[in-house]
């Protein structure tokens, strides 16, 4: 069996970006618009020679009216609940908003173990967005910018000790 890695977070930080860039565009659902995955997607994804399987969750995009919001916040803690491992991403750019120290909380009362991971952080738009992350109480995020390919490295070192 690989190991799971679910990817959690608020709409638009880049989680499908991500979960796009760790999986390969082939295996992307091309109806998935930007800031919109309506339900649990999941696909096998290599990092650096690293194999495992990646959930994308939508869970809490409670914003988008056609969803269902119960029904996508079990699916995203039933993600949780498998995963080995959760990468938590926040938006360097936006910096931290009243959902992602929700979030944070929800991640708190899990058993699985959560990296945190601070997207979009390339150039230096986001250096105040990852000093307000370490108020979530998960640590030194992870940097990186799934957009561009950044901090690949990193990411993998952070997920090795749990895959
Ligand atoms: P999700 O709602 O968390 O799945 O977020 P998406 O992956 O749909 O991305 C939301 C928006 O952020 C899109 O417009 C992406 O192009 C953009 N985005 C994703 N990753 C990055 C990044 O590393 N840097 C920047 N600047 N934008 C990004
Ligand atoms: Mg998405």
């Amino acid at each position: 069996r690989l190991p799971v890695v679910a990817i959690v977070g608020r709409p638009n930080v880049g989680k499908s970006t991500l979960f796009n860039r760790l999986v390969g565009k082939k295996l992307a659902l091309v109806d998935d618009l930007p800031g919109v995955t309506r339900d649990r997607r999941e696909g096998e994804a290599n990092l650096l020679g690293l194999d495992f399987r990646l959930f994308d969750t939508a869970g809490f995009e409670d914003e988008d009216p056609q969803s269902l919001p119960g029904r996508m916040r079990v699916q995203t803690e039933a993600a949780v609940a498998e995963a080995d491992v959760a990468l938590f991403l926040i938006d360097a750019r936006a910096g931290i908003v009243p959902l992602d120290a929700e979030i944070a909380r929800w991640l708190r009362g899990s058993t699985t173990p959560v990296i945190l991971v601070a997207n979009k952080a390339e150039g230096r738009a986001g250096e105040a967005g990852i000093l307000e992350s370490l108020e979530l109480g998960f640590g030194d995020p992870v940097q990186i910018s799934a957009e561009h390919g950044e901090g690949v490295a990193d990411l993998f070192e952070a997920l090795l000790p749990h895959i």
